[in-house]
């Protein structure tokens, strides 16, 4: 998969301070300030102050079993290319490890996959012509697709939480590692204690 952080808010860490210092009419202080400030924030819970700032990242080739993960967190905002209007001919797949390291199955898959893209071939060429929007219906969840999604820090967050967990799939798992390396890198005083809990982890 390729993640790609597109655009934030600029000087989101200092841009959050100024937002929540005027809860208790504090001053914006020195960096060693700040970061103390924002991990305490983070850490007594008071994340509507982490709303004013956004991050919007580009995903490609994942699979649509995953986006139809991520499309469930409401808070965010998506544009994905659309089975409807974009031609799929060729498209690629992403393959998950139990399937691929079993030699038994893999094969059997290949040839499945293989001939759906045949007859997605066949479906929408100028003899047949059937519409794209009705195509799709043979294509799989493994289909790669592309998708940008934006969200404020505190949806950040709560993705995070929820799909770094080990119970979270591994695909979205594999995403949301990527993605909290780069809010990380973005923010260390608002993602810092999901990097210390999760990037030393058992990933
Ligand atoms: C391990 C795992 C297994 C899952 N298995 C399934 C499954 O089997 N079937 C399935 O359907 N889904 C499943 N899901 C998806 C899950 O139910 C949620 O839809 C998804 O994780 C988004 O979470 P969310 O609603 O908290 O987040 P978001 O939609 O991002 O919302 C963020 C927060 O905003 C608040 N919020 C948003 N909308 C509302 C609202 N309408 N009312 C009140 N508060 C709101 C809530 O506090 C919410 O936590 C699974 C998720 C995980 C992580």
């Amino acid at each position: 998969m390729e993640v790609e952080l597109i655009a934030h808010t600029p000087n989101p860490e200092e841009t959050i301070e100024k937002a929540a210092r005027i809860c208790y009419d504090s001053k914006v202080g020195t960096q060693e300030r700040r970061e103390k400030f924002l991990r305490g924030l983070v850490k007594s819970g008071h994340t509507a102050t982490i709303e004013h700032v956004s991050a919007t990242f580009m995903i490609k080739g994942v699979s649509r079993a995953l986006t139809h993960e991520l499309v469930r967190h409401r808070l965010m905002s998506f544009c994905q290319r659309s089975q409807r209007y974009c031609n799929e001919d060729g498209f690629q797949l992403v393959v998950p490890p139990s399937i691929k390291n079993n030699d038994e199955l893999y094969g059997e898959w290949t040839k499945l996959m293989d001939r759906i893209s045949t007859l997605y071939r066949t479906m929408i060429d100028e003899r047949h012509n059937i519409p794209k929007e009705d195509a799709r219906y043979i294509l799989p969840n493994a289909c790669f697709t592309q998708i940008c999604v934006t969200a404020n820090f505190r949806e950040w967050r709560h993705f995070l939480e929820l799909r770094l967990d080990k119970r979270a799939q591994w695909e979205i798992r594999n995403l949301a590692h990527i993605i909290l390396v780069k809010l990380n890198e973005l923010a260390p005083s608002i993602f810092g204690d999901l990097s210390e809990t999760y990037l030393d982890g058992p990933f």
